[in-house]
């Protein structure tokens, strides 16, 4: 079935100046990008995407990294994509690995590039939606349903 997923890097990726392998790698999923932007996020927004986590120990400092707050003002901002084709939220996520980025297969990107902190946060480097409920509403959080390309019959 043709989904629409959400894929964000975070602050540690565009540090590590990791854009360019990480489209390389998402381009083996074979879907085409729908949606593409730089946000600086804001609490509100960082709080809303991650409202899932409220209570748990690490929350203020996950919205601290989201939000770039780690990385030095350069980095303080993600890039958010929304990709679309068939079976994408699970063609994404495999290619992202498990949110450990010590347990994610080495060949995923979190894998390959995401650590954890002495804070004991993961830098995983990216987010990638993880079922079509929670995909629904954060390309709604991310995006303006104008900001997300359709093909010409589908107007
Ligand atoms: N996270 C963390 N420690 C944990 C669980 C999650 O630092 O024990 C962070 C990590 O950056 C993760 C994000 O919180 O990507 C969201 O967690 P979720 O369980 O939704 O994992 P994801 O969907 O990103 O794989
Ligand atoms: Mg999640």
């Amino acid at each position: 079935m043709d989904e629409k997923t959400l894929v964000l890097i975070k602050p540690d990726g565009l540090q590590k100046s990791l854009t360019g392998n990480i489209l390389t790698k998402l381009s083996e999923a074979k879907l085409e990008i729908v949606g593409a932007k730089v946000v600086r996020v804001s609490r509100e927004l960082a709080e809303k995407h991650y409202q899932h986590l409220k209570d748990k120990p690490f929350f203020e400092d996950l919205i601290k990294y989201f939000r770039g707050k780690l990385h030095g003002k350069r980095f303080e901002r993600i890039i958010a994509f929304v990709y679309q084709g068939e079976d994408a939220i699970n063609r994404v996520r495999k290619i992202a690995g498990a949110t450990n980025p010590e347990e994610a297969d080495p060949t995923t990107i979190r894998g390959a590039y995401g650590r954890i902190t002495t804070k004991g946060v993961y830098e995983n480097v990216i987010h990638a939606s993880s079922n079509p409920k929670d995909a629904e509403r954060e390309i709604a959080l991310w995006f303006q349903p104008e900001e997300i390309v359709t093909d010409p019959e589908e107007k």
